[in-house]
């Protein structure tokens, strides 16, 4: 049976440290374990809530009367096969501990997404990237539990609909995923064409091996992004606009120049540019929340904030984005309600 708490704050679940309280959370450290935490939302007719770290969810500051299984299912093994390396890591493992294993034995592949809060089982859902890297690019399969049928299926990575900040697991709350495998490999090049990885190279900051930039992208990430100890905060709030090259002309004939990148024949606008240069918005605080000096898209909550306050000013966010610029901006970060595992008893 997993250990199952009662009334624990929403504030202890998740990076936002904000929210009210949950009826039960149950710590799932095996398959059993979640089995046992379903048949308890089952027994008690209560919805269920599968969370890593709570590093990519808004909670509300109602109560949540259900049970939150917190995946907690440890352990990595690895084997080599044809000159690569299958690394399975399970889902409660943290993904930057899994960073740290396999870039200390010199395994390309998954360097550039040091320092990315969340779990192994959370890094499919959102298909993490950063500095020009998708955790798509190693990942080839999950096996995960399915509550529709109470079976454990393997899914492979096609299978996944697996795009910017998008999977298939954000739309179909039935899958827990248990462990993942990703291919890696001895041999690799090194991504450092991001600004702030080029930069560290020009100052002398060594590149040249997985461990190297895996420590490269930690520094600059805790240089750029808000103390996790003391701020609630979820990252990136909003995704990057992805825009038809019409719309972007118009943008830009509208607005004059702004930066933009190619992606999947479309192009990528930074919202941090737009928030930033066009709506002036660096910095914008409403009472204990505020937009990031260092990074707009991230939205930072001072201890003591309301959950309510964190949506208010996301939703303002993206009013002030829709009028000035008649953009609609889409969030990476879910709701806890969005994330309910709903109708299965
Ligand atoms: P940055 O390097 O200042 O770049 C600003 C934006 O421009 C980024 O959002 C990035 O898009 C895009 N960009 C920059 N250089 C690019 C290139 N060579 N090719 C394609 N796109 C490029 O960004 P930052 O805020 O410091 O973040 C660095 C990286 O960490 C980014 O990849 C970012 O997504 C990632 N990150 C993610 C989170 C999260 O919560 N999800 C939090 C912090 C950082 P992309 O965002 O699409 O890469």
């Amino acid at each position: 049976m997993p250990q199952v708490l009662e009334r624990i704050s929403w504030a202890e679940l998740t990076t936002f440290k904000a929210g009210g309280s949950v009826r039960y959370v149950a710590h799932c450290s095996t398959v059993e374990d979640i089995e046992e935490s379903i048949a308890l939302a089952k027994e008690k007719q209560l919805p269920f809530i599968v969370l890593g770290e709570g590093s990519n969810v808004l909670p509300e500051d109602d109560d949540f009367e259900g049970v939150v299984l917190q995946i907690a299912i440890m352990g990595i093994t690895e084997r080599e096969e044809d000159g690569n390396i299958y690394v399975t890591a399970s889902a409660g493992e943290s993904w930057d501990r899994l960073v740290e294993y396999v870039t200390m034995r010199g395994w390309w592949g998954v360097e550039n997404l040091a320092g990315i809060p969340g779990t192994v089982g959370a890094a499919p859902v959102q298909n993490i990237g950063a500095y020009g890297v998708e955790v798509r690019e190693t990942l080839l399969s999950v096996d995960a539990y399915d509550c529709k049928t109470g079976e454990v299926v393997h899914i492979p990575v096609e299978k996944m609909n697996l795009s910017y900040r998008d999977s298939v697991f954000k739309h179909e709350n039935c899958y827990i995923i248990l462990r993942a495998t990703f291919r890696l490999s001895k041999e690799g090049v090194p991504h450092i064409g991001y600004p702030d990885l080029k930069k560290a190279g020009e100052a002398g900051v060594p590149l040249a091996s997985p461990h190297d930039i895996a420590k490269a992208v930690r520094t600059i990430r805790s240089a750029k992004f808000p103390d996790l100890s003391v701020f609630g905060t979820a990252g990136s709030f909003f995704k990057n606009p992805i825009l038809t090259p019409e719309a972007f002309a118009s943008l830009s004939s509208e607005f004059g120049a702004i930066p933009s990148f190619p992606h999947e024949g479309k192009i990528k606008v930074p919202l941090a540019f737009i928030l930033d240069h066009i709506l002036g918005l660096k910095g914008y605080r409403k009472e204990h929340v505020f937009l990031f000096g260092n990074q707009p898209l991230v939205i930072v909550a001072e201890p003591g904030a309301h959950a309510k306050e964190i949506e208010e000013l996301a939703q303002e966010i993206e009013k002030k984005v829709f009028e000035r610029v008649g953009l609609s901006i889409e969030r990476e970060v879910r709701t806890s309600s969005s994330l309910e595992y709903k109708n299965f008893f």
